[in-house]
């Protein structure tokens, strides 16, 4: 069934925005758009922008910053999550989507996880024909991009 992206994003934002605020760190929701239909199961999708916004929120130091965008490119709609938090680095970014993959171990135990969420991720990503890439610097924080392909069926 044909869903709409944008509703799709902001609907993860409200769930997500108490455990933010635990946190003093901001969640914000940013788009031009009104419809952006995309042929997925949307919970399943919603599930997956809230698993990637939870890490946003803790990767991310209290304080921070967390901004979702959904927007249009080429045939994709695109949820962008992106936030200021401790940033992954350079070697790791290939092995993020492998089973039980976490970056620093000490560091990681600490904070619960199994490193499953992002493998999960891009399985329903991919599922629906879609894209899920990271972009990150160590120190400065981290974007997560969910590419989903434009439907273009009448329903
Ligand atoms: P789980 O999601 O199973 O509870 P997890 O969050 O550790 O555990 P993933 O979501 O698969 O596992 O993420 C894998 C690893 O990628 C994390 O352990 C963390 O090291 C790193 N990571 C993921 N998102 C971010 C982010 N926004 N900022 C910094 N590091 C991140
Ligand atoms: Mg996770």
């Amino acid at each position: 069934k044909n869903s709409n992206l944008v509703k799709i994003g902001q609907d993860a934002v409200n769930k997500m925005e108490i455990t933010a605020q635990n946190k003093n760190q901001t969640l914000s929701f940013i788009t031009k758009y009104e419809f952006l239909s995309v042929y997925v199961d949307k919970d399943r999708i919603e599930q997956v922008i809230i698993n990637i916004i939870s890490n946003a929120i803790k990767y991310t130091p209290s304080g921070g910053h967390i901004q979702v965008q959904v927007y249009r490119d080429k045939n994709y709609a695109v949820a962008l999550i992106k936030d200021n938090g401790i940033g992954i680095p350079k070697r790791a970014i290939p092995r993020l989507f492998e089973r039980f993959y976490r970056v620093d171990k000490a560091r990681s135990r600490e904070m619960g996880g199994t490193g499953l969420g992002l493998s999960i991720a891009k399985q329903i990503v991919v599922a629906h024909d879609g894209e899920i890439f990271v972009e990150s610097k160590e120190g400065i924080g981290t974007e997560v991009f969910i590419k989903i392909p434009i439907s273009k069926k009448k329903d």
